[in-house]
This record gives structure tokens, sequence and C-alpha cells, in this order.
């Protein structure tokens, strides 16, 4: 485990194992998934007496489309990565667009994937298949388990003073965590102001449960899928430092996150296609972004060697060259 590090003390490395602090983020993280969840189990009685018009499904795919962006720029590859900087009313928008995937508030999400990157596939990573201190993972599925939900309702939590004290001296975004129950609330309102102005109070109700309740939790099994199948099923062809995946599926999902390996291998690039077919939809507008000026100073492969290890592993000289031939 040459790039990463041996834990014998996880309170050093600010991992908490405190229970008032696990308690607090096991309720949180019930209230996130259950809400959706419920709406998504109601769904079937639902659309037995209402059929599915094309205003519910195109609610789905919007609102889909948002929050995948939201996840994917906002949350990771710019506020957790730094991998680009966007002018204030993107930033944001991004940010907002994340906070209503459901995913927690905007700085714990960021402070738990950089524990993430710290420790991949080694002890005290956030949700590893392969490794959990606390109840050792005795088989695939449970490991499986364990990266794709687990880890929400484990003892250990993160402390944001280590690992995103960036983020607490950034006052949008100590505004934002503030505000996640209203980031919540709109994001389930917005769907059902959408169908009641495009089909009235029937249409409103199947968008809050297509557009809002579903959309949700298909969004949460596709970005948990990532911790868990991306680590687990696909290609290794950017790095073996760690057990990350390439996996076409996720990535298609993920608008470009689940080309995992290479998002391991060069953790601030703002861009995972590295190789031709691998489409890389977050990547393609962060470059259109950047020509728009709307974005500046993006981090490519070309020049992440030498910047702080905070939030980028470093490289070793053949991946960066597999890296540089591949970019946009
Ligand atoms: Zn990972
Ligand atoms: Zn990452």
């Amino acid at each position: 485990m040459s790039n990463h590090e041996q834990v014998t003390d996880p309170l050093q490395c600010g991992i908490s194992l405190e229970r008032d602090a696990a308690n607090s983020k096991r309720i949180a993280n019930l209230i996130s998934i259950g809400i959706p969840l419920v709406g998504t189990a109601y769904a079937p009685l639902h659309f037995r007496h209402y059929s599915i018009g094309w205003i519910a499904l195109s609610s789905f795919v919007l609102f889909y489309i948002a929050i995948g962006i939201g996840i994917g720029l906002g949350f990771h590859r710019y506020l957790t990565h730094k991998s680009f900087l966007p002018v204030r009313w993107l930033k944001w928008t991004l940010l907002v667009l994340g906070s209503f995937a459901f995913q927690g508030p905007v700085i714990r999400w960021i402070a738990d994937h950089r524990r993430h990157h710290r420790f991949s596939d080694h002890p005290w990573d956030t949700h590893s298949p392969l490794f959990n201190e606390l109840h050792p993972i005795h088989s695939k599925f449970r490991g499986l388990w364990h990266a794709h939900v687990g880890w929400m309702f484990d003892r250990t939590t993160t402390d944001y003073r280590v690992y995103a004290p960036d983020l607490l001296r950034d006052r949008d975004c100590v505004l934002l965590e503030h505000l996640y129950p209203l980031w919540m609330f709109l994001s389930l309102a917005l769907p059902w102001l959408y169908g009641f102005l495009l089909g009235g109070a029937d249409v409103a109700w199947s968008c809050l449960i297509l557009g809002g309740c579903v959309r949700t939790t298909v969004f949460h099994n596709v970005v948990w899928g990532v911790n868990s199948i991306g680590h687990i099923f696909g290609s290794r062809d950017a790095t073996k430092r760690d057990s990350s995946r390439n996996n076409l599926l996720l990535a298609l999902a993920t608008f470009g996150e689940g080309w995992h390996n290479n998002h391991h291998a060069a953790p601030r690039c703002a861009y995972n296609r590295w190789k031709w077919y691998q489409i890389d939809l977050n990547g393609i507008l962060i470059w259109c972004l950047g020509k728009s000026g709307l974005v500046k100073d993006i981090v490519s492969t070309h020049n992440v060697v030498g910047l702080p290890s905070d939030t980028c592993a470093p490289l070793d000289a053949a991946e960066v060259t597999t890296a540089n031939d591949a970019v946009l």
C-alpha cells in the first residue's frame, strides 16, 4: 500500500468513533434515504390509477440530469477535487443541484469522499467493499453491501476539520450545508410544481413521485453503485493502486463518473476520458463551460503533477503519459 497510509489511531486521521456523532449521521442518512424510498415504494400503487404521461416521464429525465450534474460536476469534480473554478452563480447552481440529490449536506459529502480517496480500499476507507475495520468482511456480498449502503449506518464519522477545512472557511458552503432541509424540500417541490404548471394537480403528484422520489432513489443506487460495483466489477486499465474499476454502465448512468479507475489514477483531473470510447459527458460539459468563460483553472493531467496531495494522489510518469494522450 505504497500510496496509502497505515492508520493505527483513526482519531489522528480525522475519523471519529463517537456514538452521538454516529447516531446523528445515521438519522440524517435514514431521512435522506427514507423519504424518497417511501415515495418510490408507493409508485406502483399510484400508477395503477394514473397513467405515466410524457410530463411525468420528462420530469424524471430533467431532474435526474440536474442532480447528476450537481453531484458529478458540483460536489465531486469541483468541490471535492477542485478540478475547475466556476463563477459564483454557477457554483451556487451546481451545489444546490447536488444538494437536491438527498445524499447528505454538501460538506459531509465532500469530507467523506476525500477520506475515501485518502484510504482507497485500505483500512478506514469510507466505503470500501474490501475493508471494514469494525465488522470484518467475510464475503463479496457483505463487502458490496457495506460499500453500497452499510457505511452510512456504521460507527465512523468523518471530521470536517481534517477533511474539509477549506469548506468550513467558505461562507457559501457553510450556508448551503445549513440549508440542507430546504434543498430536500425543493428537490421534491419543484417536480410537483413542474407537473402542476404543465398538467394540473393529478399530473403534479405523478411528477412528485416519478421526477422526485423515484428519480432520487434510482440516482442513490447509481452513485452508491460507483462505491460498491465500481470497486469490484470492471477494468483496471489506469491504476492498480486500489480496486477501483472502469465500468461502462456506471459511466453512462453517472455521465462519466463511472470511469472510476481513471478517476482514482488522477483524482484532480477534470476529465475522466482516457480512451476514445470512454464517454465522459461531465468532462465535455466542463470543457464547454471553460470555452464559454464560466469556469476557469481547469485541471487536466497536463498540469496535475505537483499539486498538493490533499485532493490529488500523485501520478507516476507512465500514468501521466497515458492520460495526456487521451484527455479531451
Ligand atoms: Zn472510489
Ligand atoms: Zn473522487
